[in-house]
């Protein structure tokens, strides 16, 4: 069916047929703002719209700027978010983002109807860098009853990494929780910056592919059911761009909210923050009092990337809710677009690394390869540096 949505004017394209209280629902839009026209007819949310249906959705709330309240309670919003044509009060906030998080972990897009991403049974562990998304994300679930270990991974970026873990530690130490800490240094001998010298690879080359190996070594190693971070929409909508601008169909065919693990190879890894903006995710470590890292990683200028986040926000300026609707009709028609190359085929070959056991395609994975290679060069670099 095809969806005009007014202030802002917007079209989008839904499977039906649906119930309109469904739909309303998919779109992220509180029932009591809107009217539902169909063919134009008014309807209500028992109604259903059929698959060729020609629905208008209308916002009946007037007042613009300075007149905006709270969509749930009325009181003063602290938060407004043009996407969900909303705004919130404090403790609204609160309620939004962990109504997201409950829709995200219970149905994540491109998921069968019955797979959640992690149960209350389930051991989970979330990868916390220190910045807001993490963070917010580690606070929700708990606040939401789920047994939740954290797991921190120094990257020896001087006294950024230094704060960062300060932050993580202080998390869990006011709240009582478990937080696992993998120092690159200690662990494997080299941080980043010295990473990236000796293999001549950039630093966010070398950064992303030890925290993707640390995070899945410790939740194989010490047993977690699955693991998160705290990959949001911003950053899932400008991966995508990337992947979509390069037609990089590999990539394409495997990025999602659910990667499923592979017995003692790799970790299922989920992202439940993936409906959530970075203002989002901001605002509820504000209101919730939580104290993260508002720095960014001083090695992240030129980092490829920034590009499709600039471009997208662009885009959402005028035209809310495109990045949502760029992700998630992708996630939608993934099978389709981007179909899984013989999901048999990667599962067949994928095995354990000659070195370290853990998944790979080769014989030796990626990142026992960079440690060769790391291994090699430092002491050269030592050499070169007078003593
Ligand atoms: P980034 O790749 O920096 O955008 O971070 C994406 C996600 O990876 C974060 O939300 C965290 O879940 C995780 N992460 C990033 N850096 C670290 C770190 N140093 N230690 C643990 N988790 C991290
Ligand atoms: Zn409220
Ligand atoms: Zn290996």
């Amino acid at each position: 069916m095809i969806v005009r949505m007014r202030n802002p004017d917007a079209t989008v394209e839904v499977a039906g047929p649906m119930r309109v209280g469904d739909l309303l629902d998919h779109l992220d839009i509180a029932p009591h703002t809107v009217l539902v026209i169909d063919g134009g007819a008014l309807v209500v949310a028992d109604h259903v719209l059929a698959a060729d249906a020609e629905v208008e959705i209308r916002p009946v709330i007037s007042g613009g700027a300075g007149g905006l309240t709270c969509i749930a309670c009325g009181r003063p919003p602290v938060l407004e978010e043009p996407r969900h044509r909303a705004a919130w009060c404090a403790s609204h906030v609160v309620d939004h983002v962990h109504n997201q998080i409950r829709k995200a972990i219970d149905h994540a897009h491109g998921t069968d109807h019955n797979e959640r991403m992690f149960g209350y049974a389930d051991r989970v562990i979330v990868a916390v860098s220190g910045g807001k998304d993490s963070l917010a994300l580690w606070d929700a679930l708990l606040s939401m009853g789920y047994r939740v270990d954290g797991l921190y991974v120094g990257l020896g970026i001087g006294g950024y990494s230094v704060r960062s873990q300060g932050a993580c530690e202080a998390f869990a130490d006011a709240r009582g929780v478990r937080l696992h800490v993998v120092d690159l240094a200690d662990t494997y001998g080299y941080t980043t910056p010295s990473g990236a010298v000796a293999t001549g690879r950039s630093t966010c080359g070398v950064c992303g592919l030890s925290k993707r190996y640390a995070f899945n070594r410790v939740a194989i190693d010490e047993g977690y059911d699955v693991l998160l971070t705290g990959h949001n929409l911003d950053d899932e909508a400008a991966t995508l761009h990337g992947n979509l601008v390069r037609w990089h169909d590999d990539f394409l065919a495997r990025q999602g909210p659910v990667l499923p693990g592979r017995g003692g190879l790799q970790a299922r890894k989920c992202k439940p923050l993936y409906r959530l903006s970075e203002r989002e995710t901001a605002a509820y470590c504000v209101v919730r009092g939580i104290d993260y890292v508002v720095e960014e990683c001083p090695l992240v200028a030129g980092n490829s990337g920034h590009e499709h986040k600039a471009a997208l926000d662009l885009i959402e300026a005028g035209s809310p809710g495109a990045k949502a609707q760029l992700l998630f009709g992708f996630l939608d028609r993934q099978s389709r677009v981007a179909p899984q190359v013989g999901s048999d085929d990667r599962a067949a070959d994928l095995g354990a690394c000659a070195h370290c056991g853990l998944a790979t395609v080769s014989e030796v994975c990626a990142f026992c390869r960079q440690q060769e290679r790391i291994r090699a060069a430092l002491p050269l670099l030592d050499a070169e540096v007078p003593a």
